[in-house]
């Protein structure tokens, strides 16, 4: 990149839940947590609806 213009992440704006889909504990994060350290459940994006 000979410019060096960086995309800059507003992490205020882009910051989200994730909710075990287990046990229930809820981590902020950017992007999917992945699976849970606590019982290795799925995350869901408590920002999306429940359908
Ligand atoms: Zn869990």
């Amino acid at each position: 990149m000979p410019n060096g213009h960086d995309i800059e992440h507003d992490t205020a704006d882009m910051s989200s839940e994730y909710e075990c889909l287990q046990c229930g504990v809820v981590v902020p994060a950017e992007t999917h947590p992945g699976t849970c350290s606590a019982c290795g459940g799925d995350f869901q994006n408590r920002a999306k609806s429940l359908e």
